[in-house]
């Protein structure tokens, strides 16, 4: 793999040793974009009935309860982990005890290394196992296993898309800078202040923590104003249940409106089930939930990036030009500052509209589901 100034990796053939088998041509996702979807999956609200589990947990804790059931059959788990250099990295999980790693939402994308080879070779051993990620991760292992598996099953999560890991990088050494200190932990989703407020929260080694919302944070902003997003995200070929994912793990955003007597600011999942295999674990841990049948149209509602990508921000191209001149909090800053001028005000105008559209575009997929 090979990462572009952005801090992407990309595929590389290295031409020297290439027989021409066009293998890796033929198990590319991108190449071979699944149209159809799973259809209409089965559709709950719920969440882990241990408080701490939740508490540690981005949504309502349903992650924990699969990898503990799959652990609990002799299995492995595959999930994203900080490194200890704080990169986001997919990696294999053999006891309830190294779960933790796993937990938790970590809005960078993640490298995979050689998981997919790991996890072929326990699949050939007869082990079971659970591999979690962003659908594009998922439709891509499914690719390289080019059969269906007994023994495994994979769980997406809905992705808002995954930010540039330089960006992350940048971010975290300019922190470090300003605390003085290595971060000790880092967490995109503390609940401190509730789920539907989360806090970025940083532990720096020498016992200080910069902790604050989520819109105060630049690091969110940029992710969540898709300024520094991978290019392949804004039109995502793998979200709209094109996966192949046996169930898709959410945030239950909405939660208030839809079923107000399970709001209460902890964290709600929102779980869809696609498959048999999936139903067959949901079933599995349904005992340590709280949970109720929901609505797809009404949680899609609340969550477009279930099915649809999210757009271009305008200065994308002028942020990743720029990343590296500057500090990149200041950067991201100044790149998101509201431009009152004129043509400023025009321009957002006609976003305004092309908005509006898209939310049409969002409604007739929903209107599908009904
Ligand atoms: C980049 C990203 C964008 C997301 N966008 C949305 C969204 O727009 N709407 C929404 O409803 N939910 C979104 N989610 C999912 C949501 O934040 C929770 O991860 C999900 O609901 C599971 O929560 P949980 O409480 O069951 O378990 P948790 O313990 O919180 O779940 C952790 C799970 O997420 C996986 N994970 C964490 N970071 C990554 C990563 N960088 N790459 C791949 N897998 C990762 C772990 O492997 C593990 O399976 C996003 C998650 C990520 C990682």
């Amino acid at each position: 793999m090979q990462t572009d100034s952005e801090g992407f990796d990309y595929p590389q053939a290295d031409a020297d040793r290439c027989t021409d088998c066009k293998r890796c041509e033929k198990v590319c996702p991108y190449h071979h974009r699944r149209t159809k979807n799973t259809g209409k999956p089965d559709v709950f609200a719920c969440f882990n009935k241990i408080a701490e589990t939740r508490r540690q947990s981005s949504s309502g804790g349903v992650f924990t309860l699969l990898a503990e059931a799959a652990l609990q059959n002799g299995g492995v788990v595959f999930g994203a982990a900080f490194n200890d250099r704080f990169e986001v990295v997919h990696r294999a999980v053999e006891s309830v005890g190294e779960l933790a790693a796993l937990r938790g939402s970590k809005y960078v994308q993640s490298k995979l290394g050689d998981t997919f080879r790991q996890v072929k070779q326990h699949l050939d051993a007869g082990r079971f196992v659970l591999f979690t990620g962003t659908p594009c991760q998922i439709a891509g292992l499914r690719k390289c296993l080019t059969k269906p598996c007994d023994n495994l099953l994979l769980v997406d999560v809905v992705c808002h898309d995954a930010p540039s890991p330089r960006v992350f990088r940048l971010y975290k050494e300019e922190m470090e800078r300003q605390y003085q200190s290595p971060v000790q932990s880092f967490s995109f989703r503390d609940k401190t202040g509730g789920w539907m407020r989360f806090r970025v929260n940083i532990e720096f080694r020498q016992k200080t923590t910069y902790s604050v919302e989520f819109g105060q944070d630049e690091f969110m902003r940029g992710f969540l104003s898709n300024v520094s997003l991978r290019p392949s995200c804004y039109s995502c070929f793998c979200n709209n249940f094109r996966s192949g994912s046996d169930i898709t793990l959410a945030d239950y955003w909405g939660i208030t409106q839809v079923h107000p007597e399970f709001s209460d600011d902890r964290g709600t999942s929102l779980v869809l089930v696609h498959t048999l295999k999936g139903n067959e674990f949901w079933q599995r841990i349904q005992p340590h939930m709280v949970w109720l049948p929901s609505d797809l149209a009404k949680a899609v509602k609340h969550n477009p990036c279930i099915v649809c990508s999210v757009g271009v921000h305008p200065k994308r191209k002028e942020f990743f030009d720029r990343l590296g001149t500057a500090a990149v909090r200041e950067l991201i800053t100044d790149i998101l500052k509201p431009d009152h001028s004129l043509t400023g005000r025009i321009k957002r105008f006609v976003r305004r509209l092309i908005v509006n559209r898209f939310s049409k575009y969002v409604y007739r997929k929903l209107t599908a589901y009904r």
